[in-house]
């Protein structure tokens, strides 16, 4: 994808007279956010993407985040913005998140991208869900008439994988913390998505012979300090048909679906400007 991507943005400057520009805004030094945003820049230096990384400190007055990201909402050499989360406690991401432009919104998570997704029209697609279904169409998965069980249900992974695999007609149900016999219902799952946070959670135990596992998760094991996933990998990858690993798996599809993301912002607005 990053090379297809990179042919593509190659031809951008003879027709648009520029490449498009992502914005990473960076609160505070959290290491594994700084990582991540290390990342980002990376995938666009491969794709040709402009990329910016702004650092701000962690006490960072959230009116003085909104006005920079008001700035940059402004900018029409900005084709995207993230701000890469969490944010500081004294921050609300959801105010945020609403700051910047629905058109630049390359995260998907703003309000009305959601809105747009859960009502099946046009919006940009957020990119860890993204990246999950672009797995399974490469192996030739196709989700419909398959019993999915997503585990975990927050807002950019767990609820929109779950209404993108609906949308390509699964049956889908979604687990919790408060789900009752959770291996029992993860055993009926012919896809298995885990997006909960918690290193080597599922066990071979708890998936069917066959299932298609990925593995969303990345936690430090408590033991070796290395990156590990929500799935124990070496017991449940003789059971399961395909499983991605961690790290390598789903984090990387990310980070090329947000360069996807960037480009499709910027080529909305190319055709807005025609
Ligand atoms: P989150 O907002 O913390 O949500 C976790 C979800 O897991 C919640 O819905 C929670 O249930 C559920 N959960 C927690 N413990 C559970 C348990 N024992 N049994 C069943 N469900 C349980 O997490 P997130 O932001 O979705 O992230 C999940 C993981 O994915 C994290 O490790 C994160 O680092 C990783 N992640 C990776 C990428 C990537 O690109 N690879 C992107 C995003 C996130 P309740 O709703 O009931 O609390």
């Amino acid at each position: 994808m990053k090379a297809e991507m990179a042919e593509q943005v190659a031809t951008f400057p003879a027709k648009y007279g520029r490449v498009p520009h992502l914005v990473v805004i960076l609160v505070g030094e959290d290491p594994a956010s700084q990582s991540y945003v290390r990342g980002k820049a990376k995938a666009s230096e491969v794709v040709g993407i402009k990329n910016t990384t702004i650092l701000r400190p962690a006490d960072i007055p959230e009116a003085e985040l909104l006005e920079l990201i008001a700035s940059l909402n402004a900018d029409a050499s900005v084709d995207g913005i993230l701000v890469q989360l969490p944010l500081p406690p004294h921050i609300s991401e959801d105010r945020v998140i609403a700051a910047i432009a629905k058109e630049k919104d390359v995260d998907g998570f703003h309000p009305l991208n959601v809105a747009a997704l859960w009502m099946r029209q046009p919006c940009t697609v957020p990119c860890t869900p993204k990246g999950i279904l672009r797995m399974l169409d490469s192996v030739g998965i196709d989700p419909k008439g398959k019993r999915a069980v997503v585990i975990g249900r927050s807002q950019i992974v767990g609820l929109p994988v779950a209404k993108l695999l609906l949308d390509r007609n699964a049956t889908v149900t979604i687990c919790h913390s408060r789900t009752a016999d959770l291996p029992a219902v993860t055993r009926q799952a012919e896809i298995l998505v885990v997006a909960i946070g918690r290193p080597r959670f599922v066990t071979a135990d708890m998936v069917a012979p066959g299932a298609v596992v990925i593995d969303v998760g990345v936690n430090r094991d408590p033991e070796t300090g290395k990156l590990c996933g929500d799935v124990d990998y070496e017991a449940v990858e003789p059971k399961a048909s395909v499983i991605t690993p961690v790290p390598g798996g789903v984090g990387p599809m990310t980070i090329t679906c947000l360069m996807e993301n960037t480009i499709e912002c910027f080529l909305r607005k190319q055709e807005k400007a025609e």
